[in-house]
């Protein structure tokens, strides 16, 4: 016995639509909220603390270390050994030697110099290096000492004598009683200092730091998540996609760029001394990470929620919608379809007939003397009989086949593909099955009259004139048949 259909199917989607959409909203909303917020605390930490502090005590570090030479060098400037040595015509080579030797020694230093104003010749602990010249490029800067307005200037530049290591010169102008310009004098320092300083934040803080000139070029260290320069390349590695453009044009401040998928926190310091910029970086990394961890496991948990949802939604809504549609096209007492559905269902199934031309049959049967059934057992008895009764009906017929609560003790069966023989031998076996249905465990035996009617499609097809309704047509015989059934004795089948 055939069910009826399910309908609604855009009212269901619009309505699990919303559902996800509130879940969607509810739960993805404030898990992003809960990552930004981490991040941005995150960042206010690294921006607003660690790396000001960090650029801060870099910045410390080389002053105090620069102190020292920087003493040095005004030692030199000032000694009378120097100016007298000077004046005196410098022809006691093995003097000066002496002199810039000791001042090597005396300061840890990688070289001692002194440039003469008059002879143009740089002397160091070995004797006299070179002779500077105005068009020489790498001689630049003993012109611009010798302009400029200050004691000393700090330089970093590569040192010739010392196989071209990078080395941070101080340059001190050396002035005689008179206030003239003898030349200038200092010593250089390895820029070691900045490789160990570079060293040790990134081993022991994770920082990355680097040194990158006025022009924008690294000069020391490497930006986060590239290895460090070997010493040979340095000042050779050019910023790449590094923010020291704006940083330039800015003048140092706080930038983010991203590298290899992470966000990288940045900040440059100008440093005045050196006329380099220092790079302090530092990744979102660990406690980001951590938060899109969170953030991604709470989006797996929403989606899981989510999906439990619907789940009991659907499951809940299919129970109440089939509860809904089982009521509106079945009889409530026996369960068996009621006559709305089962004449639409009936029309359907005589047009499929009609395509293929096959016959279509109806039985109904009535109960017999059902009136006294009520009377003597009470009405709660003639109910039972009328649910038993249906059930043994049901059992006699294919799952193909409908049946239907036709009115008060009359069913009506729909036998698609079945001709009036075949329909009749049916009637025969329900009526046998609700008389053994109801011999046991029933409140009492009944029998039923059927009638039987056929009609045959292919007929109808070939030119036979075509009913106003064939299924009223086809009730209309079978409901005669019955009639015929009753008259001649009750308790049989007949047929149209
Ligand atoms: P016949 O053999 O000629 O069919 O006699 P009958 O007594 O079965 O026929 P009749 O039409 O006189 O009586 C039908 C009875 O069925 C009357 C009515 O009270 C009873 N009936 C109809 N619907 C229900 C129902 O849902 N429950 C019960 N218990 N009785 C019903
Ligand atoms: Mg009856
Ligand atoms: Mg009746």
């Amino acid at each position: 016995m055939r069910e009826g259909g399910k309908g609604g199917l855009g009212d269901k989607r619009r309505f699990f639509g919303f559902i996800a959409a509130i879940i969607a909203i509810g739960f993805g909303g404030s898990s992003l909220l809960a990552f930004f917020a981490a991040r941005g605390a995150v960042r206010a930490t690294i921006e607003g603390e660690s790396l000001p502090a960090a650029a801060d005590s870099i910045y410390a570090q080389i002053r105090t270390e620069l102190v020292k030479p920087v003493f040095a060098s005004s030692m030199m400037a000032h000694d009378t050994f120097l100016h007298d040595w000077s004046a005196s015509g410098e022809s006691d080579l093995g003097a000066i030697e002496n002199y810039l030797g000791e001042i090597v020694r005396r300061n840890g230093a990688l070289t001692a110099f002194f440039v003469s104003e008059r002879t143009k010749r740089y002397y160091y602990a070995d004797g006299v290096l070179k002779t500077v010249r105005e068009d020489e490029e790498r001689d630049a800067w003993y012109y611009r000492v010798r302009g400029m307005k200050q004691d000393y200037e700090l330089n970093v530049d590569i040192d010739m004598a010392h196989r071209d290591m990078l080395t941070i010169f101080v340059n001190y102008r050396v002035i005689d009683r008179r206030g003239r310009f003898v030349g200038a004098a200092g010593i250089g320092i390895s820029a070691s200092t900045l490789r160990d300083m570079i060293l040790r934040y990134r081993s022991e803080l994770s920082t990355s730091i680097y040194f990158v000139d006025s022009k924008g070029k690294i000069v020391a260290g490497a930006p986060y998540g590239r290895e460090a320069a070997p010493p040979a390349a340095l000042g050779s590695d050019p910023m790449l996609d590094m923010p020291a453009e704006k940083a330039l044009a800015t003048h140092g401040g706080s930038f983010r760029y991203a590298h290899a998928g992470e966000t990288v926190l940045t900040r440059a310091l100008w440093l005045p001394e050196l006329s380099w910029f220092v790079f302090v970086e530092k990744a979102e990394g660990g406690s980001v990470a951590l938060a899109r961890k969170a953030l991604y496991l709470n989006i797996a948990l929403c989606a899981l929620v989510l999906l439990l949802v619907l789940a009991a939604s659907a499951l809940t809504i299919n129970r109440f919608q089939s509860r809904l549609e089982q009521s509106a096209s079945h009889d409530p007492l026996t369960g068996a379809l009621n006559r709305l559905s089962f004449g639409a269902m009936a029309e359907h199934e005589i047009k499929a007939a009609r395509r293929s031309g096959g016959g279509v049959s109806a039985v109904i049967f009535d109960i017999d003397d059902f009136k006294r059934v009520n009377d003597e057992l009470g009405h709660p008895a003639g109910d039972a009989v009328l649910v038993r009764v249906t059930e043994s009906a049901a059992r006699a017929i294919r799952s193909s086949d409908m049946l239907c609560r036709w009115g008060g003790e009359e069913f009506l069966a729909l036998l698609p593909d079945c001709d009036l023989e075949a329909a009749a031998l049916i009637a025969e076996k329900i009526r046998a099955s609700v008389l053994a249905g109801t011999s046991v465990d029933c409140p009492c035996p009944v029998s039923v009259s059927a009638g039987v009617a056929s009609i045959d499609t292919a007929a109808i097809r070939a030119g036979e004139p075509e009913p106003a309704s064939i299924f009223g047509e086809l009730v209309d015989r079978a409901d005669r048949a019955l009639l015929e059934a009753k008259r001649s004795g009750k308790d049989r089948t007949a047929t149209a």
